[in-house]
């Protein structure tokens, strides 16, 4: 990024929301956990993390530990810090909501540590001598790299292909820049590599590379794909200059490429859910004057956060409630969108406008998962079984997006962990655990299991 106005933007727009702690203050805040036994913070994470542990060495000065304790349950913890929505998570379960007072800053303290380690640049695992079990894994998105760190820990080789030219997935192209930047990522992924996974970047399977030499070749695959195109709104107009849709846009903002999105008077953001909230505070930062985000159904029905929520608020946005596009008007570029009330009465106007972002959700990765036959449910995700997530094909596991149709990074990384762990149980039955999973595999009626996500992650 050399321009220097770019720069500017981003140090003045897109900064951090939440900065990282002092050493002393995190030292107060880790004085204040309660250390509880059973503690709910730690229920309360997809991937179990030992939180009063680790906030207990962070208070008695082993930032070191402290680090390698979160990264022992979550090999994304350094990511997970920054984009996890702890206000439901960790800080939303910490026994400090019951007396009214203010929950412990989990996540701060999470950084903090894992900052930690990062800055050391000494990562704390190595990996187990290889077992000369070959493993594929397609994706390197978070659930991906979290099973080929768990993999690689417990000696399997692993090749990862990714069809893009940069790892990470959407913690690389999707996160609101202000949550967690590029770089970040891409650091977090570094470090994840040393274990010595192979990595195929470029490559796409089913169409540069045939799913059935994958089958050949390795003895297990992981499918870590997340979910495909956002999907269309199927109105006239779609296709004008200046109709975005979600994930592009954000890749631009991401990858400091403003230039293809030109300048904005009035974006109209289509849709309520968390990604529709970024692309609503990321047009606002990168100039717009005015963004709209537009929904067919009310305020009650949002699906973003309420914390993601005030933030657009506070960025200024505005709110069209209970109303469907019904096609986008203009000539050779958008001009406007016309709208359709869904309450009584059923009118119909226009909003002027020269940018619209279509943020209506995802579809799923429909061919992939096909060419491998895998069975799907009824809306197109990857059926599993819910203690190893084996597909319905004996060497392929899944995870993330593409079984639970989109939910949180920390969500992925849990899939990966317990992915890993359904691989080895597959591969070598019986075989004794390796050192160190006791922290990462629990044992539900006897049988061994990377922890199992709250009830309702998969669906
Ligand atoms: Fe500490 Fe709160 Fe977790 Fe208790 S619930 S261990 S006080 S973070």
């Amino acid at each position: 990024m050399s321009n220097p106005s770019i720069l500017k933007l981003y140090q003045d727009k897109f900064k951090e929301i939440v900065p990282p702690m002092k050493p002393e203050a995190a030292r107060v805040e880790a004085d204040r956990c309660l250390y509880c036994y059973d503690a709910p913070c730690v229920t309360a994470c997809p991937t179990h993390i030992d939180v009063p542990r680790f906030i207990k060495q962070l208070a008695s000065g082993n930032p070191t530990g402290s680090g390698k304790t979160i990264l022992e349950a979550n090999a994304l913890g350094h990511s997970c810090a920054r984009v996890c929505p702890v206000e439901v998570l960790c800080e939303g379960a910490c026994v400090y909501h019951d007396w009214q007072e203010k929950p412990i800053s989990i996540a701060a303290l999470q950084r903090h540590a894992t900052d930690h380690i990062h800055k050391s640049a000494s990562f704390p695992f190595k990996p187990a001598p290889d077992n000369g079990m070959k493993v594929a894994v397609i994706g390197a998105g978070p659930s991906g790299l979290s099973a080929a760190t768990y993999l690689r820990r417990m000696g399997y080789p692993v090749t990862i292909f990714e069809k893009r030219k940069l790892p990470g997935g959407l913690n690389t192209f999707g996160v609101a820049e202000y949550k967690m930047d590029q770089r970040t990522s891409l650091e977090e992924v570094k470090m994840l590599f040393r274990l010595g996974a192979g990595v195929v970047m470029g490559q796409e399977i089913g169409k540069d590379i045939k799913p059935e030499e994958l089958l050949s070749e390795f003895d297990a695959i992981f499918v870590g794909i997340g979910l495909g195109q956002t999907h269309a709104l199927r109105v006239p107009g779609e296709d004008l200059k200046g109709v975005w849709d979600a994930l592009s846009f954000i890749q631009c903002v991401k990858a400091r490429d403003l230039k293809p999105l030109g300048k904005s008077a009035v974006t109209v953001v289509i849709g309520a859910g968390n990604t529709a909230i970024d692309a609503v505070t990321q047009s606002k930062r990168t100039g717009a004057a005015k963004v709209v985000m537009a929904y067919r159904r009310g305020e009650a029905d949002m699906r973003a956060y309420d914390f993601e929520y005030d933030l657009a608020k506070k960025d200024g946005a505005e709110f069209l409630w209970n109303a469907a596009p019904v096609r986008i008007l203009g000539k050779k570029k958008v001009e406007a969108v016309e709208f359709q009330r869904t309450v009584s009465p059923k009118s119909k106007f226009k909003v002027p406008c020269d940018r619209v972002i279509k943020a209506i959700g995802q579809s799923k990765h429909f061919s992939l998962a096909k060419s491998f036959g895998l069975a799907l449910s009824e809306d197109g995700r990857i059926k599993v079984d819910p203690a190893t997530l084996k597909t319905s094909h004996a060497k392929i596991f899944a995870g993330g997006d593409a079984i639970n149709g989109g939910k949180e990074v920390v969500n992925a990384a849990a899939d990966g962990k317990r992915a890993a762990w359904g691989i080895h149980q597959t591969l070598q039955p019986g075989t004794p655990a390796p050192s160190g999973s006791e922290y990462w595999v629990s044992t539900i009626d006897g049988r061994k299991v990377a922890p199992i996500p709250p009830r309702g992650t998969h669906g």
